[in-house]
């Protein structure tokens, strides 16, 4: 893994938005693309940006059960309203929360995965460990499927709601294995919270206790850390 330290989010999402445009000078045609606070500061410098994504593929990580583009707290109206409106793509992806089948749902977003490969994803992590919302006792060859919350994980991405009881307690989720096909993966954090969550990545056993410790297993993982997420390494 390669560890980028920064003084800040915003220097963050400048050193990540230059990968993005190296590797888009390079060939690079699907982002795979997270949520969350950790990615604003590199969706702003996209859509302030002259690069052009209108030959671009996205796919996005997850999205909450229950949850569709017209609700708020939803992932594909956070994505529209952060970048999509702002920095038109070929095409973009996010798995369907309101999808009747959700098994099926599933089935058919690992199906988009292996169709659009993805050349540079794109992630945060939790406090637990987690990647995408595979939280910890994820098996690390896991593909797209349904996941049950965590409290912790419920309880960090209550902000963004009303009160905690209007917190979703499932999302469909790339699995561990589905991100880990991706080319290169830029991880970012943030923030004294995310400290042990990056000790244990980057130094720990690979083990599904920490589901971001698998990304020791890819050859290609770019760590980019502030001072107080990057304090326990
Ligand atoms: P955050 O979430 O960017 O809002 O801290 C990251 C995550 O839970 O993966």
């Amino acid at each position: 893994m390669e560890i980028i330290k920064v003084a800040n989010a915003e220097e963050g999402g400048k050193k990540a938005f230059e990968l993005i445009k190296t590797g888009m000078d390079n060939g690079a045609k699907t982002l795979g693309l997270a949520t969350g606070s950790t990615p604003v500061t590199l969706y702003k410098e996209m859509t302030e940006s002259d690069l052009d994504f209108s030959e671009m593929t996205s796919l996005n990580l997850d999205e909450y059960v229950g949850l569709g583009g017209n609700d708020a707290q939803s992932y594909r109206h956070f994505m529209n309203e952060q970048l999509f409106t702002k920095k038109p793509f070929k095409e973009t992806f996010v798995p369907n929360g309101k999808a009747e089948d959700l098994a099926a749902e599933c089935k058919h977003y690992e199906e988009i995965i292996d169709a659009h490969p993805i050349d540079i994803q794109i992630l945060g992590i939790g406090q637990n460990g987690h990647i995408g919302f595979n939280e910890p006792g994820t098996p690390l060859d896991s593909l797209t499927h349904v996941v049950e919350l965590t409290e912790s994980t419920i309880n960090a991405n209550k902000r963004y709601f009303d009160k905690v009881e209007d917190v979703p307690t499932r999302a469909v989720s790339m699995g561990i294995g589905s991100i880990l096909k991706g080319k290169k993966m830029i991880l970012m954090a943030y923030g004294e919270a995310k400290a042990d969550a990056i000790k244990g990545m980057i130094d720990g056993p690979v083990s599904v206790d920490l589901p971001a410790s698998a990304l020791q297993n890819h050859p290609d993982v770019v760590v980019i850390v502030d001072d107080a997420a990057a304090s326990k390494l």
